[in-house]
């Protein structure tokens, strides 16, 4: 299958790719993988790093592998790696039978660790972990040399063998790469590769207690898999010397790690640490909180996987750090839903209205398109009566200047219905507050147009209220109320949490059609902003929607200014 055809636009990744097919280095294979840790859900950075690597093997007709890097038993979760496996397939990717564990490689990593030790290149070092942190130096000062350093290969066979039998507590021994300890790359400062951790693994119980570390771990683990391109963040370009260390001391396979920038998105947190804690400290309700940036946040939160794909390919692959505006991604929804849900409509705060002259027991089903640009989509009834319920902030009493909606004396158009003139206005008498609204219709408008062509401005959306389906509504706000919470080194990005982000609605009214609507489904609801049915809450608790996004577009105006500058 060759995809190359299509070409999506490129990047310094699939360049690096084209060169190596033209001089068909690892005899014209293309293999990658998606390497993450089963310690929390995915987010929307692993979603970049998702469709990149599943995008490379699809376009150049090579492979991706699932591969979990579970290596860390503490935090590590079957539960994790579930959720993983269904977010990528959701993401819209599939793995094939190409599902890998590193900690299957358990036996064959010792072996390739026992190897280096015979081969002089590692010992066991029985520093403890603040004398190692002592020993190692700084970015300024070379490190010192173990005093351990010099042991022999049979004393190191011995105790790394001890170690993984269990002999000795955590902490008293490690086994250390024999690089160099005054390398200006900390990470060639003979680094751990194996730590005593006496946690029992998810998937090996208590069959080990010594554990591989990340370093060590992850090219012998790309190697086993012959993966050609190992593509990984920035963070790790200073561990590329000691990727290729291990591979070339082992002479094995060698695969090329290249290094791309992360995913930084504004006014949110993309690392799982953050993450677990807003988790767990009760800040959200769960991982798949609608507010969070995890790929089930933003699916109950009614995000598309087509929305999310089209965003990575629109924020690129570069060299350099940035951070993503968010409104691109919402923008990037805004876009699909605007193709493809259907219009209806709601009202999340009510205020009654009454048509007066409207005769009493009445009802109209009025035929409205579900989409105003795509008749293919159809349409439905919707029942018309005389008592409605409009959007409170649909009517003014005293209104301001361009306020074209619904005030005293005011005539405007009920969407596909008639024009109604406002007549009369009923407060509460203690407070003050309006209660209800009483109206005249023109029966000669039906439709929401006026023979004798009069022009109203403004037109309102409304419910008929004996026909309506009472419901939720969950707004949702940005998480933090900065662009970059985690900006000050210093400071706990938990004091940026917007304390206004999830606003609940339980007294809505939402037409009769929306009976029945499944979990997941999506909707806008005219002039309000697109709206998702909470596929966890519905339908056990009646209808429950989460907002998905609102209908304002910052992003389309700044782009369209963009463009005028520009042109
Ligand atoms: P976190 O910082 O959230 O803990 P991680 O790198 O520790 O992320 P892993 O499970 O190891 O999480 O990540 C799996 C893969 O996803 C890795 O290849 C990693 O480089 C990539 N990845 C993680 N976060 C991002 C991001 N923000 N943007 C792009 N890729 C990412
Ligand atoms: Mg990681």
């Amino acid at each position: 299958m060759n995809k190359t055809e299509a070409t999506p636009s490129t990047d310094f990744i699939r360049e690096i790719i084209d060169e190596d097919l033209e001089v068909n280095k690892n005899e014209g294979r293309v293999a990658t993988r998606f390497p993450p840790e089963p310690n929390g859900y995915l987010h929307i950075g692993h979603a970049k790093s998702v469709c990149l690597n599943f995008g490379i093997a699809e376009q150049y007709g090579g492979t991706c592998n699932l591969r979990f890097d579970d290596t860390d038993p503490s935090g590590e979760s079957m539960e994790y790696v579930e959720s993983i496996k269904s977010d990528v397939r959701w993401l819209g990717f599939d793995w094939s039978d190409r599902l890998f564990y590193a900690s299957d490689y358990f036996e064959q990593l010792y072996q390739y660790a026992v190897q280096l030790i015979k081969d002089g290149k590692a010992y066991v070092c029985s520093l403890d972990p603040e004398e190692i942190r002592e020993y190692r130096g700084t970015l300024t000062n070379p490190g010192k040399d173990s005093p351990y350093r010099a042991r022999s290969v049979e004393e190191n066979l011995d105790l790394f063998k001890r170690m993984r039998a269990g002999e000795f507590e955590e902490g008293t021994h490690v086994l250390r790469a024999k690089i160099d300890m005054a390398s200006p790359n900390m990470n060639m400062r003979d680094p751990t590769i194996y730590r005593i951790k006496k946690i029992p693994h998810y998937r090996t119980g208590d069959t080990w207690c010594i554990y591989p570390m990340y370093d060590f771990t992850h090219c012998l683990s790309d190697s086993i898999e012959g993966i050609t391109h190992s593509i990984c963040t920035l963070e790790f370009e200073n561990n590329r010397p000691l990727y290729d260390w291990v591979l070339d001391q082992l002479k094995v396979y060698h695969p090329q790690q290249i290094e791309f920038a992360r995913l930084n998105l504004s006014y949110t947190v993309l690392s799982k640490r953050k993450l677990v804690e807003l988790v767990e400290k009760g800040h959200v309700t769960g991982w798949d909180d609608p507010r969070m940036p995890t790929l089930a946040g933003l699916r109950r939160r009614g995000y598309t996987p087509e929305a999310i794909q089209h965003f990575c390919e629109r924020i690129g692959v570069a060299k350099r750090d940035s951070i993503v505006d968010i409104e691109l991604l919402e923008h990037c929804i805004r876009e699909d839903l605007n193709q493809g849900a259907p219009r209806v409509m709601a009202v999340l705060r009510p205020l009654r209205l009454v048509i007066d002259n409207y005769p009493e027991g009445n009802v109209e089903k009025l035929d409205a398109p579900y989409h105003p640009q795509n008749p293919d989509m159809g349409s439905r009834e919707v029942p018309f009566s005389r008592v409605l319920c409009i959007e409170r902030d649909d009517f003014r009493e005293d209104p301001p200047k361009k306020f074209f909606r619904l005030a005293p004396g005011r005539e405007v158009r009920l969407r596909y219905a008639y024009y109604v003139t406002c007549t009369e206005v009923v407060k509460d008498e203690q407070t003050g507050e309006v209660v209800e609204v009483h109206c005249a219709y023109d029966p000669k408008t039906r439709g929401g147009w006026s023979p004798d062509g009069r022009k109203v401005k403004g037109t309102i959306h409304w419910v008929s209220v004996a026909h309506s389906l009472p419901g939720e509504v969950r707004l949702y706000d940005r998480l933090f109320q900065v662009a970059n919470p985690s900006g000050e080194k210093d400071r706990d990005f938990m004091r940026y949490l917007n304390p206004n982000s999830l606003e609940t609605l339980t007294s809505v009214f939402v037409e009769p059609s929306l009976g029945g609507a499944a979990p997941g489904s999506r909707y806008q609801f005219e002039r309000l902003g697109y709206f998702c049915v909470d596929p966890v809450d519905s339908p056990d608790t009646g209808l429950v929607f989460n907002r998905t996004i609102t209908l304002r577009d910052s992003w389309a105006k700044i782009e369209s200014k963009e463009r005028s500058r520009e042109g």
